[in-house]
């Protein structure tokens, strides 16, 4: 009679853990997948109106690749595989475009273009005819994944001409330092500097200088090409790693450059502001100490263009 009263109370309060779990997982933002060891979905648990997903239909009996691109299906059986085998919890983390879903979905209001998810795969201890269990927990977590692809971006712009910022740029130039001397691969650098900024700002104003800086940053982004590095490395200077060139066979993009800048103007009322541009071109020798010495050649031939009249560039190798 005791043992029966007492089983009775177990029960009971198993029951009230499994109505609590449900309530916690009904409130949880994520959707929870029994799945098996090659990707075979067993059950869908927890709350199925969790947002942020395509599917709404219960995937269980499916396979992972009846429900996402093939693509996508390997990232995610490659998790299941590695949670089995090294037996721990591991997170992925992946983005998603409609076109990845299978069969289409028709899609949430909620959703608009590209979705990042995150998902946990934790092995259990079960497995169904030998082939082991995971739980899949996924999250879609892209309005957290888009604040830190902006956070990062920030990071590494100039805010006014969304160009690569001194600090980003100094890392990109001694990563790319180490390989081109290395591999003996050349790297050009064009260091350039807008003529007379100071008069354009004293004879103008200070926003017309910044409408100049914007539109030289979009000039050269237009004009360069996909693989040049280009950074606003100080006030209206402007530092380019040109890889896989040599900085003679550079020499015509360059020319095209200065000559080009002066074609373009900022308008204010009905006055015309013009500018030009000088630069100073090198590359890295494999007999540089470091980057430095780089840039350094690089300011020198600036230099020499800004003395002997400006509007041009010095190359020195
Ligand atoms: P040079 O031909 O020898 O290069 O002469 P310069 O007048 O261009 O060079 P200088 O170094 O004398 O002046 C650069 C000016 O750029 C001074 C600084 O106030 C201005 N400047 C720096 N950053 C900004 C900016 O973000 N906006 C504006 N409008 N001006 C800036
Ligand atoms: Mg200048
Ligand atoms: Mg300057």
């Amino acid at each position: 009679m005791i043992i029966r009263k007492h089983i009775s109370k177990v029960l009971e309060e198993l029951s009230d853990l499994q109505r609590s779990l449900q309530k916690i997982s009904d409130v949880m933002p994520d959707r929870h997948f029994i799945v098996d060891k090659t990707g075979g979905i067993i059950a869908r648990f927890g709350n199925s109106k969790a947002e942020g997903f395509y599917q709404t239909d219960d995937p269980s009996g499916s396979h992972i690749s009846d429900l996402c691109s093939p693509e996508l299906a390997q990232i995610l059986i490659k998790g299941v595989e590695e949670a089995v085998n090294q037996d721990k919890c591991i997170t992925l983390e992946y983005s998603v475009s409609p076109d990845d879903i299978k069969p289409p979905q028709p899609i949430a209001s909620t959703l608009e273009g590209e979705q990042w998810f995150e998902v946990k795969l934790v092995p259990l201890k079960e497995s169904v005819s030998d082939r082991p269990l995971v739980v899949c927990s996924a999250r879609n977590i892209t309005e957290r994944k888009l604040l830190e692809l902006e956070l990062k971006m920030m990071a590494v712009t100039d805010p006014m001409t969304k160009l690569f910022n001194r600090r980003h740029m100094m890392e990109q130039l001694e990563k790319s330092f180490d390989i081109f001397t290395r591999y003996a691969t050349p790297g050009t650098i064009l260091s350039l500097d807008i003529d007379f900024f100071k008069h354009i700002n004293d004879t103008y104003g200070h926003d017309i200088g910044d409408a100049v800086l914007i539109q030289f940053s979009s000039f050269l982004q237009s004009e360069l090409r996909e693989v040049d590095v280009i950074s606003r490395f100080g006030g209206e200077e402007f530092i380019i790693l040109m890889p896989n060139i040599t900085a003679e066979d550079s020499t015509p993009a360059v020319e095209r450059l200065i000559k080009n800048t002066r074609l373009l103007h900022v308008i204010k009322g009905d006055i015309t502001v013009d500018f030009t541009i000088s630069g100073g071109l090198t590359e890295i020798k494999k007999d540089d100490k470091n980057i430095e010495e780089t840039l350094k050649r690089a300011d020198t031939a600036l230099y020499q263009s800004k003395e002997s009249g400006r509007d041009k560039f010095t190359m020195t190798i």
